[in-house]
C-alpha cells in the first residue's frame, strides 16, 4: 500500500551505502508493509557503528548509543538507526546489558523476536527474509525466530509481545511457540513493570483481544504481574478492545475488597487520575435516578468521559457491573443533557468565593466549598439564574 514513508527515508539508506555501509529497513514497518497495513514509524538497521552513523549524518541524537541506536534527523523527521548487533548473555530472563556490534544482517535478524519481525528490506524494496517470515505472515502465524523455549528463556518480554501481536493482528500462535509461552510465563515476574505495561496497553486494544485474553487467563499471566496478581482473573471476561485504564477500573469495581497498590504499575499521574475518574463514573451511574441527578452527573463528569465509559457498557455488564439505567442513562440522554446545561464548570459561575466572603460576615472555611456547591446545583437545576445580582440575592437568603 503506502510506501511514502520508505521513500522519504530512502536517502538515509543511500547515504549509509555511499559510505560503504549496509543498511536496511527492518521490524514492524516492513511487517506492516508486507501486510498492506499503514506504517507508523521506520526502523533502520545498519553495519555502521554509532560513531560511523554520526560521521555520515549532519544531525543526529544519541538516544541509545550504548545499545547501538542513534536517531538521524532528516527533513524534519527522526529515524531510529541501529547498528547490526548480537546480544550478550541473558541474566534473569531480561534483555542483556551487553550488546555486540556485528557486521552482517543475518546476525542482527536472528536475535529478533518473531519471524514476521525479522524481515529486512533494502532500498530497492528487495526482501531479505532468513526465517520465512513472509510465509508466516501469509499463514497468519506468530513464530519465534529459533527455538521458542530458548528465546523466551532469554527475554520473557517476548511472551507478552507475542500475545500483543496476536491481539493486534488476529494471528494464531504456532503450537511450539504457544507451548513455550505457557512453560515460561512465570519468568515475566523478573521483568520491569514499565516494559510490560507498554505491551499490555497495545494488547488490550487489539481487535482479537477475546482470544488473547483467554490465553492470558489460561497462562495465568496476570498472577505474575504486580498489582494484577491479587485479583481473581477467572471472574473477568474481555471480548472487546478496551484501554488498559478502563480494564484496571473494571477490576477495581468488580473486586472492591482486593487491596492492591496501583502505584506498583508505575503509571503516569494522568493515567491514575483517569482510572479514578472512570471508577467514579461507573459507581455513580446506578445512583442516577432522576433528571436532576442526571444533570449533576453530566455536569460533574462531562459528556466526553461519560460517553467513553458507556461505550464499554457491554463489557461491564458481562463482568457483573451495573452501568444500566437505560431510561435515564444512555448516550442520547447524556448528549442532550450536555446541550442544555446552563454552566459547564465552576469557572462559568457568575459568582466566586471572594464575592461570597464579601457578602457574608464569616471567616473563610469549609462552609465556603459547600456553599459554592449549593449555588452550582441551584444554577444547574434552574432554581436561580447564573446572573450576579440574582446569585447575590440567593446567597443573602440562603447563607
Ligand atoms: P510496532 O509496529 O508496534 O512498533 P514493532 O515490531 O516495530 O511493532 P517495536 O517494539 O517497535 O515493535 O520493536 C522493533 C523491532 O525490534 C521488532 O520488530 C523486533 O524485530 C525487535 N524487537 C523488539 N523487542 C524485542 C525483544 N524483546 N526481543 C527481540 N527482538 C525485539
Ligand atoms: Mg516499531
Amino acid at each position: 500500500m503506502t510506501n511514502n514513508l520508505f521513500e522519504k527515508a530512502k536517502p538515509i539508506l543511500e547515504s549509509l551505502q555511499a559510505h560503504d555501509f549496509q543498511a536496511y529497513f527492518v521490524g514492524g514497518s516492513v511487517r506492516d508493509y508486507i501486510m498492506n497495513k499503514s506504517i507508523h514509524d521506520i526502523d533502520i538497521t545498519t553495519s555502521a557503528t554509532p560513531d560511523e552513523i554520526e560521521s555520515v549524518f549532519e544531525k543526529t541524537i544519541p538516544i541509545g548509543r550504548e545499545h547501538g541506536t542513534i536517531n538521524v534527523v532528516y527533513q524534519g523527521e527522526q529515524y531510529e538507526v541501529t547498528t547490526f548487533r548480537a546480544e550478550g548473555e541473558y541474566i534473569d530472563h531480561r534483555r542483556p546489558n551487553e550488546v555486540y556490534f556485528v557486521r552482517n544482517l543475518f546476525e542482527d535478524v536472528r536475535r529478533r523476536d518473531f519471524t514476521m519481525n525479522a524481515i529486512a528490506m533494502d532500498m530497492e524494496y528487495q526482501i531479505h527474509d532468513y526465517f520465512n517470515g513472509q510465509q508466516d505472515i501469509v499463514d497468519n502465524i506468530i513464530r519465534t525466530v529459533g527455538n521458542p523455549s530458548e528465546r523466551f528463556n532469554e527475554d520473557a518480554l517476548r511472551i507478552i509481545r507475542g500475545l500483543r501481536f496476536q491481539s493486534q493482528l488476529g494471528f494464531e500462535l504456532d503450537p511450539d511457540t504457544f507451548k513455550a509461552m505457557e512453560q515460561h510465563i512465570s519468568d515475566i515476574s523478573h521483568l520491569s513493570i514499565e516494559r510490560i505495561v507498554v505491551e499490555l496497553k497495545k494488547l488490550m486494544l487489539g481487535n482479537a483481544i477475546k482470544q488473547t485474553f483467554n490465553n492470558l487467563k489460561q497462562f495465568k499471566t496476570f498472577s505474575y504481574m504486580p498489582f494484577f496478581k491479587y485479583f481473581d482473573l477467572s471472574k473477568v471476561i474481555i471480548e472487546q478492545p478496551i484501554p488498559l485504564t478502563v480494564f484496571i477500573a473494571l477490576l477495581k469495581v468488580q473486586q472492591p475488597d482486593i487491596t492492591s497498590n496501583i502505584s506498583d504499575l508505575k503509571l503516569s499521574n494522568q493515567e491514575k487520575k483517569d482510572i479514578n475518574r472512570i471508577i467514579q463514573i461507573i459507581e455513580t451511574i446506578p445512583k442516577v435516578q432522576t433528571k436532576r441527578q442526571l444533570k449533576l452527573f453530566v455536569y460533574d463528569y462531562g459528556k466526553k468521559d461519560i460517553l467513553e465509559v458507556l461505550s464499554y457498557a457491554d463489557t461491564f455488564q458481562e463482568n457483573q457491573i451495573a452501568t444500566n439505567a437505560p431510561f435515564i442513562i444512555n448516550s442520547r440522554a447524556i448528549v442532550e443533557m450536555a446541550q442544555v446545561l446552563p454552566i459547564h464548570s465552576r469557572k462559568e459561575m457568575d459568582i466566586n468565593g471572594k464575592d461570597i466572603l464579601a457578602l457574608v460576615d464569616k471567616p473563610s472555611g469549609p462552609w465556603l466549598k459547600s456553599t459554592l456547591r449549593e449555588i452550582e446545583c441551584a444554577i444547574l437545576t434552574g432554581e436561580v439564574n447564573n446572573f450576579k445580582p440574582e446569585l447575590i440575592k440567593w446567597v443573602k437568603t440562603h447563607v
